[in-house]
């Protein structure tokens, strides 16, 4: 991917570092995060480069990715690394900033067929409405 400065958020780092408590600076892209990822398949941004990326302060391509909400914060990752990385909080501020600067919630009940609403497990709903809305 070609870099230029006019896509670079240069406040990303210290806003992601600051929502996640996480040293996103100290990841010196070993990659054993994304080594042990189980869900790596359906990314298209691996979780190294997630770290790589907020480095770089390349926003939009974060704030799109499909990554944000494929990551099932298993902390496999983060269990492997050996800066001492949080992936999956990294990952959260993300959806974070994401909701913010949406005003909204990414998944609302109205958004979902009746069908689901009725059938899909509680517990699943529940899960689903603390990860995706405010
Ligand atoms: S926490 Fe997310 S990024 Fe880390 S290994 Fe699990 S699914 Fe992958
Ligand atoms: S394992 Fe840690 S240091 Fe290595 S790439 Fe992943 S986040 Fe960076």
């Amino acid at each position: 991917m070609k870099v230029t400065t006019d896509k670079i958020n240069s406040n990303l780092i210290s806003e992601v570092e600051e929502i996640s408590g996480q040293k996103v600076s100290a990841c010196f892209q070993c990659a054993k995060c994304t080594g042990g990822c189980p869900v790596v398949w359906a990314m298209d941004i691996y979780p190294h480069q997630v770290l790589r990326y907020a480095q770089l302060g390349l926003a939009d391509e974060l704030l799109n990715s499909k990554t944000l909400w494929i990551c099932a914060a298993c902390q496999t990752c983060d269990s492997r690394c050996p800066r001492g990385v949080d992936i999956p909080k990294v990952i959260e501020a993300l959806r974070l900033i994401l909701l913010r600067a949406k005003g909204g919630n990414y998944l609302h009940p109205n958004d979902l067929p009746a069908k689901v609403l009725e059938n899909a497990p509680q517990q699943g709903l529940v899960s689903a409405f603390r990860k995706y809305a405010k």
